[in-house]
């Protein structure tokens, strides 16, 4: 009272039922539910969230274990999520802790409480190992593709080497007649000296564009999806397509394409980097099978929303047993081959919403196809002018 007296007593009463039923559980359930989630390889966690703070409730022996005997643990995995919980009350995914240094495949749901308050259980299997095997696994592979590319670069050398070498030996004789065009005639004949420049000029933009073709093609790079004309994406693969020609003798590739090309969405180097793959498979089966008919047909069939690219040849086609393990990475039957040419050729067809797939040629060998999508000229346009 206001003179200190002691007048009565003031209760304050919660209703605390179901926080209580879900945090305290009865000893004997308590016993049975702990052997069962013991028994879990993952940490199992449940942690009450109230406004005055996190509880950790119910948990097994390995959350003890692995992440200790407060709700930090639960809390830091629950924060590594990057996705909110869906309507349900769910959310499950593979999450990077950073304060824990660890990877974790966590699932977890969320139950509110009448009172506002939210329990949240969780699951987490610490996979930081497999994790960790996956990305050198990655790191392994995208060495290997890039060196299986370096060497099919060197194999090529010589004929690039002689590719550069003749524009180049052009260019030279013709720097050289300007040279005495200029200095030795009386009077410069300024439509000569134009036309020698010119050749030179188109000698040089021919290296350029050598050069830039095989760059592209030793490059490991993310695909970019564009609206390209697929004209210009035969045009360059029929400039490798020669070089092709020109080392495995006796080899021809042509082109069945129709009268009008379409525009496609496609990453133009890796389509050119596929069709120049499955252009050299095709040539050294030939070679290899000693085939009479040594023409590799690259032709191009539009449908109703895609463009079939196929390659085709006739040599010694493939068995339905090799057909099962044909794309698998390292399965060669090259005395010298890495087997990551078909692999490398499918995870871009993946990366363009197809799939690269083998059926067996009329007459014999084999034909790999593949689909792009086919952009329509409204879109297209609208789509470069950006
Ligand atoms: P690599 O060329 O290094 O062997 P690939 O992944 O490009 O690797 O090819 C895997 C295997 O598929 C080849 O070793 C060959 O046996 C088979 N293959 C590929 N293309 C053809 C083809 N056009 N005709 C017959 N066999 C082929």
């Amino acid at each position: 009272s206001a003179y200190n007296e002691h007048i009565g007593w003031i209760y304050m009463i919660q209703d605390n039922t179901v926080e209580a039923q879900s945090m305290n559980l009865t000893n004997d359930s308590i016993a049975s539910y702990e052997r069962l989630l013991n028994s879990v390889l993952s940490c199992i966690s449940a942690v009450m969230q109230k406004p005055t703070g996190s509880m950790l409730g119910i948990h097994n022996n390995h959350y003890t274990e692995q992440l200790g005997n407060t709700a930090d643990g639960h809390l830091a995995i629950s924060k590594a999520f990057k996705e909110p919980f869906d309507p349900q009350g769910n959310r499950q995914g593979e999450v990077w802790v950073d304060s824990l240094g660890r990877w974790f495949s966590v699932a977890e749901a969320r139950v509110t409480l009448p009172g506002g308050s939210h329990v949240t259980l969780q699951s987490a299997l610490d996979i930081t190992k497999r994790k960790i095997n996956e990305q050198e696994f990655e790191e392994q592979t995208s060495k290997m593709e890039n060196s299986s590319r370096l060497i099919t670069l060197g194999e090529m050398a010589s004929t690039i080497t002689h590719e550069i070498n003749q524009p180049l030996t052009a260019i030279t004789a013709y720097a050289n007649t300007a040279l005495e065009v200029i200095d030795r005639a009386p009077e410069v004949n300024k439509a000569q000296v134009l036309e020698i420049y010119r050749k030179i000029a188109n000698q040089a933009a021919r290296i350029d564009k050598i050069i830039k073709n095989i760059r592209a093609f030793a490059k490991r790079r993310p695909t970019t999806l564009e609206y390209v004309s697929l004209n210009s994406v035969f045009s360059d693969t029929m400039e490798l397509g020669r070089l092709i020609e020109k080392k495995y003798a006796g080899v021809q590739v042509v082109y069945e394409l129709p009268a009008v090309v379409p525009d496609v969405i496609c990453d133009p180097v890796q389509i050119m980097q596929i069709l120049m793959n499955l252009i050299r498979n095709a040539a050294e089966a030939i070679l290899e099978h000693g085939s009479e008919d040594k023409t590799i047909t690259v032709s191009a069939k539009v449908g109703a929303k895609d463009v079939e690219l196929s390659v085709g040849d006739h040599g010694p086609g493939i068995s339905d047993t090799m057909k099962a393990s044909l794309f698998t990475p390292f399965f060669s039957t090259k005395k010298n081959g890495l087997g990551l040419g078909l692999s490398t050729c499918q995870t871009i067809a993946e990366s363009h919403n197809s799939r690269l797939r083998v059926r067996d040629n009329e007459g014999g060998g084999a034909v790999f196809f593949f689909d792009l999508k086919i952009c329509f000229t409204k879109d297209s346009e609208a789509q470069k002018q950006k």
